[in-house]
């Protein structure tokens, strides 16, 4: 009879001992003598490999030498209780299934021990670590987790679009999408790209935010998100930094600034709540692999209430610091993260929502306080990581928007759209942007980016 495939996760947490199971994966180690081997194998359901007991008198010694590492396969037999030390269910093999081999003087994960920066030029073998398993495991978590909270709340998941027109929101540097010819490009009278024969004939880059089309969305169904891809062409190779990440964007109807920061902090512990609690086995493999203070950081993020301060007390706050900073402080300067990072792991020990920011170093969207100085933006700030959620409250009022977009220069006809959701039915309403991978490092302990995305994007970097 044939027997079904079970998964290694599903025979590890079984106790059907004396039973015929068969399990296919990869090799992750072989050790034994002549009488006896053992075969670690992990199909990549969990991070724990299952052991396969081998009489090797009973094999053919020729199949046996080619079960090295990286090797895949597919092994029958009985499941029983382990005598060894490390497991307490193993397979004693019947048969052995031999699918690809790994040659061990070429294969890149013969040897344990990897840096990152090595296994980064591997990516495509990555994948076959535990750390990358476990972080990657963790990723498909959180991103249903995400799904999940929104669903529960009633929230309506919004796909906003890859390709677009506007480059009002001042995000940064964009990628241009086009089907024109670099080389040789269609120019008007005045000697410029003639965009008007481009494909979409217009100008059009890839998004750096689905905020405006979200506000749209919500300004109809009430409470939205977005959860895509987004693009920044900014040349900045930090531990932080992405050409290419995912970015979650609720946006509700009817929330004010404090609505706004409830809903950040609620999420933020829900998902680390979630993680905590569904990828125990692999957060604790990062735990003790890759920073042994892991464990500890997601528990006390999860329980403490974030402190909530204003951008002009955060200020008088960093002025009295007891710490010299590369970039010097005063009220109306854009905070780096050595100043982010100072408020939380120094000053306050855990995360802080800053808020009402001036208005000179935030997007024109932004609502306006009545000091004509401040905006409602909110930056919620994390340990290791600096911002992680970065939002507002919107600017409901036309006349208001009308003035900032003007004092701005910006393109008033191109946001006729946005600007006619002003016009008809306006409401107050606020969101805001968490960055994905941003939660993946705080969730995993990873410490760049790059480690955290199955192929990262940076500058000069697109290879896989
Ligand atoms: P930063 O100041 O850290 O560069 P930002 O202020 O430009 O970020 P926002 O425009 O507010 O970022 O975007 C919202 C969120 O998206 C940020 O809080 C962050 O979590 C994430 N994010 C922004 N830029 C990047 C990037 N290049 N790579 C990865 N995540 C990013
Ligand atoms: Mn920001």
């Amino acid at each position: 009879m044939d027997i079904k495939r079970t998964s290694i996760k599903d025979l590890l947490q079984s106790n059907d001992f004396d039973k015929s199971v068969l399990i296919k994966g990869w090799v992750r180690t072989k050790r034994g003598n002549k009488n006896i081997a053992f075969i670690a194998v992990n199909d990549g359901s969990t991070i724990h490999n299952i052991q396969a007991v081998i009489d090797v008198p009973a094999f053919e010694e020729d199949l046996l030498k080619k079960i090295t590492t990286g090797a895949s396969l597919e092994i029958s037999g009985t499941l029983v209780q382990s005598s060894g030390q490390g497991q307490s269910i193993e397979i004693q093999a019947d048969n052995i299934v031999l699918y690809g081999e790994a040659d061990p003087d070429t294969y890149p994960l013969q040897k344990k021990g990897h840096s990152m920066e090595f296994l980064r030029e591997i990516a495509h073998l990555r994948f076959r670590t535990n750390t990358f398993g476990a972080v990657f495991r963790i990723r498909h978590a959180l991103s249903f987790a995400i799904h999940k909270y929104f669903n529960d709340k009633g929230f309506f998941n919004i796909h906003s679009p890859i390709i677009t027109s506007s480059d009002a929101e001042g995000a940064g540097e964009m990628f241009r999408v086009t089907t024109l010819d670099p080389a040789k490009p269609p120019l008007n009278d005045k000697k410029e790209v003639d965009f008007s024969q481009d494909f979409f004939a217009r100008p059009t880059n890839l998004t750096v935010s689905g905020q405006l089309e979200a506000e749209l969305g919500a300004l109809a169904l009430g409470g939205v998100y977005t959860f895509g891809p987004t693009f920044r062409a900014e040349n900045s190779n930090t531990p932080r930094h992405l050409a290419e990440f995912w970015m979650i964007e609720p946006e509700v109807a009817f929330n004010d600034i404090n609505d706004n920061m409830d809903l950040a902090e609620e999420f933020l512990k829900y998902l680390i709540k979630y993680a905590l609690d569904n990828c125990k086995d692999d957060i604790e493999f990062l735990n003790n692999m890759v920073d042994k203070e892991l464990i500890n950081r997601l528990k006390s993020v999860a329980e403490v209430d974030f402190v909530r301060l204003s951008y002009t007390d955060a200020i008088k706050v960093l002025e009295k610091a007891d710490q010299k900073f590369e970039f010097p402080v005063s009220w109306g300067v854009d905070l780096q993260s050595e100043h982010e990072r100072y408020l939380v792991e120094k000053h306050y020990k855990k995360p802080v929502i800053l808020s009402d920011y001036p208005k000179e170093i935030k997007a024109f969207y932004m609502k306006q306080n009545d000091d004509g100085k401040t905006v409602r933006a909110m930056d919620v700030l994390f340990p290791r990581i600096g911002e992680i959620i970065g939002g507002s409250q919107r600017e409901e009022v036309m006349e208001k928007l009308l003035t900032r977009i003007r004092e701005m220069n910006l393109p008033e006809e191109e946001l006729w759209w946005f600007l006619d959701t002003r016009r008809y039915g306006t409401v107050v309403h606020s969101g805001f942007g968490l960055g994905f991978e941003r939660l993946m490092l705080f969730v995993t302990g990873m410490t760049n980016i790059r480690d955290v995305i199955p192929f990262p994007r940076t500058p000069r970097n697109a290879e896989f």
